[in-house]
């Protein structure tokens, strides 16, 4: 009985060092991510989350050069801000990973959640440690489907920022390369501890953060959208999906929440 107790004793301690060891590591990767002294460096792991031949040739020809309009979304921005960098963030592209990461329990609760996102951390370890490429300060897994962007079926695109780990829900046609662009910039600034400027309920943007152009008179429509938004809004209850990341922009509060000086 004593044995056990004190077993159970070593293991709950052990439990404890590797969680403070992991929220330790976690704190440091993102003061560091958000100091901007450096280009962060970005990997992008295509995946294909379809059988569907057409999909799995998509994701399996995606290059590097496929998300330049992200490293630009993120100069042009970031420069508006006063941030010095010639390129704030880099993209690569690693085809390392076969495997489908650990997918996000359906309606699950915030212990599940946790053990989840301890496995997807696990996940991404051992992807960047069998990766030929040097290790990225952030890790966005991309699974490719059928599916569209706006489809009720589509799984939550999801950004941790403890781990600077992104999992992104995204569309396997060329045709939507500029709305996956979108999805992508956005889960990486979740990483970079940005947050959500819709409702949740309606996916309407929120006003005034969650508009492009915030001083516009009248308000609508929009031309612009934020991009913790998601979308433009067209009035104050419709809003379009953005085709491309030209129709976005960083806001002032997104900005502050990701180091960019005011
Ligand atoms: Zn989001």
């Amino acid at each position: 009985m004593a044995a056990r107790t004190f077993l159970g004793t070593l293991r709950l301690a052990t439990l404890l060092a590797v969680l403070f060891f992991v929220a330790l590591g976690a704190w440091l990767d993102r003061a560091r991510s958000r100091d901007w002294n450096d280009t962060l460096r970005v990997t992008v792991y295509p995946i294909s989350d379809s059988a569907d031949a057409g999909v799995r040739a998509y994701a399996a020809a995606l290059q590097a050069g496929d998300f330049a309009d992200v490293e630009s979304f993120f100069l042009d921005e970031a420069s508006g801000y006063g941030i010095a960098l010639e390129q704030p963030v880099r993209i690569r592209v690693s085809h390392a990973v076969q495997d489908l990461p650990p997918a996000l329990p359906d309606r699950a609760g915030p212990l599940t959640i946790a053990l989840w996102s301890l496995r997807l951390r696990y996940f991404a370890a051992r992807t960047a440690w069998k990766d030929p490429l040097p290790a990225p300060d952030i890790q966005v897994f991309a699974l490719y489907s059928r599916l569209g962007p706006g489809s009720a079926a589509m799984p939550d695109s999801v950004g941790l920022s403890k781990g600077l780990i992104a999992l992104t829900h995204l569309y396997g046609d060329a045709a939507a390369a500029g709305s996956n662009q979108v999805v992508l910039a956005h889960e990486v600034l979740h990483t970079l501890g940005a947050t959500d400027k819709y409702d949740v309920a309606t996916g309407q943007p929120l006003v005034p953060e969650g508009l492009g152009e915030q001083d516009r008179q009248p308000l609508y429509p929009q031309d612009f959208g934020e991009i913790m938004a998601g979308r433009i809004a067209t009035s104050a209850h419709a809003a379009v999906v953005a085709d491309s990341l030209e129709q976005m922009l960083v806001g002032p509060v997104t900005a502050l929440e990701i180091g960019w000086p005011p």
